[in-house]
């Protein structure tokens, strides 16, 4: 099936044209990737990104709307489609809330329920809900899923995703723990259980997906039971440029100095993390810089491995003693440094790193750890876009 995967963002839509197996049991393989045994991922098409929506000042790459970037999109497409029809199109949606805990197919009571999402998630929703928009009126016949980033978090038992905080507070505005990057974690899993050749019913692992943003999550028997992220993407791990965990009294304390909440959402999102520790958000150059000595990168290492490391500790103990630790998206598949510390710091776990396999740089999903390691380190690549339009092709089968 040919599916266009999108991620629409508020100034940014990516997009990704792929061919995928028709999958011979939709309904098993509508509840994650691979899940009806297939192995084969499809090919990418075509991709790419239109940058710079809403933003006519800067310049002639710029798009007025989702809509002309769609237009833009949807040339690339048919040219790259060379005259074979479009089945479907999957969205990246950030935010399920508690409704959906599965990809869904989109009519307009779902886009609707999405847009009442959107006070959870302002940044990325309203982008969404554009998205889907277009698409419809662009090609009102063609099929569209909703593939949700919360969806995989959906098995948190309460006492993960409960605040200790007034019961109103969950009532009137759904503040809970959500968790993101759902899509990833399930998708790593699954390829996970399979390298180690483990029933996904019977895997337990923690997974650490370290990109931009950063989250880990306790996989116990093939689902999800904690997750690093909460409310909203913020918290947890150190990410490039977002704070992670802190105290929330220091929100307090700045609101007292003046700041307003713009300001506050701006200093913990952007300039936080790596950013605000080392001085740059890209952990190529964090990791260089700290080999040339440079004391704030040092620390900043330090501080995000060792934070990293306390929830590896407390996630192997949530479920019950995993099986595998897993690395996965752009600094856990790239950096063997990063990886390196992360391990050093968990030797009383009984993880052993195999050092030449740490090191060697591969594509593939591998195990990083020595035969006596207590726990298998492996790195999994992850590949979103996949997962999303495999949940589509599956989701469009099942409702013919
Ligand atoms: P996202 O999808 O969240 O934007 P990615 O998964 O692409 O992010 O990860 C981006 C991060 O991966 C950046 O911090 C970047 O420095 C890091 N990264 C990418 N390649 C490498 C590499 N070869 N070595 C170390 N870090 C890398």
């Amino acid at each position: 099936m040919l599916i266009l995967v999108l991620n629409s963002g508020s100034s940014s839509i990516k997009y990704q044209l792929r061919q995928v197996p028709v999958p011979d049991d939709p309904l098993r393989a509508a509840d994650g990737p691979q899940s009806n045994g297939a192995d084969d991922g499809g090919r990418v098409i075509t991709g790419g990104l239109v940058e710079r929506i809403g933003d006519r000042a800067a310049g002639p790459d710029s798009v007025s709307d989702h809509a002309e970037a769609l237009e833009r999109i949807a040339l690339a497409v048919n040219e790259a489609l060379d005259g074979q029809e479009l089945d479907a199109v999957g969205h990246r949606v950030v935010h399920g809330g508690e409704r959906f805990s599965a990809p869904v197919l989109i009519d307009n009571e779902i886009t609707r329920a999405i847009e009442r999402l959107n006070p959870l998630a302002p940044l990325h929703n309203p982008a969404n809900v554009l998205g889907i928009r277009a698409i419809t009126d662009k090609w009102p016949a063609l099929p569209q899923v909703a593939v949700f980033d919360t969806a995989f978090h959906r098995t948190l038992p309460e006492f993960a995703w409960r605040y200790a905080v007034p019961d109103v507070l969950y009532r009137n505005f759904g503040i809970r723990r959500y968790g993101f990057h759902g899509t990833s974690h399930e998708f790593v899993a699954h390829q996970a259980a399979k390298l180690l050749g483990v029933e996904l019913g019977a895997f337990c692992a923690v997974i650490a997906h370290l990109g931009n943003g950063a989250s880990v999550a306790a996989i116990q028997d093939g689902v999800s039971v904690d997750t690093s992220m909460g409310f909203t993407p913020l918290e947890g791990l150190v990410m490039g440029t977002r704070s992670g965990d802190i105290d929330p009294s220091i929100l307090v304390f700045l609101a007292r100095q003046g700041m307003d909440a713009d300001e506050i959402d701006d200093l913990l999102n952007r300039d936080s993390g790596l950013q605000a520790l080392a001085g740059n958000n890209d952990m190529r150059s964090v990791v260089e810089s700290a080999e040339a000595g440079n004391h704030r990168a040092v620390l900043a290492l330090a501080v995000s491995s060792y934070r990293l490391a306390k929830y590896i500790g407390g996630y192997h103990v949530a479920v019950g003693g995993a099986q595998a630790l897993v690395f996965t998206a752009g600094i856990g598949e790239n950096s063997w440094q990063f990886r390196q510390l992360v391990a050093g710091r968990l030797s009383a776990l009984g993880i052993k790193l195999d050092d030449d396999a740490n090191r060697k740089r591969s594509k593939e999903p591998r195990v990083i750890s020595t035969a006596d390691s207590d726990i298998a380190v492996l790195v999994v690549p992850t590949d979103e876009e996949r997962a999303i339009a495999e949940a589509t092709a599956a989701v469009v089968v099942s409702s013919r």
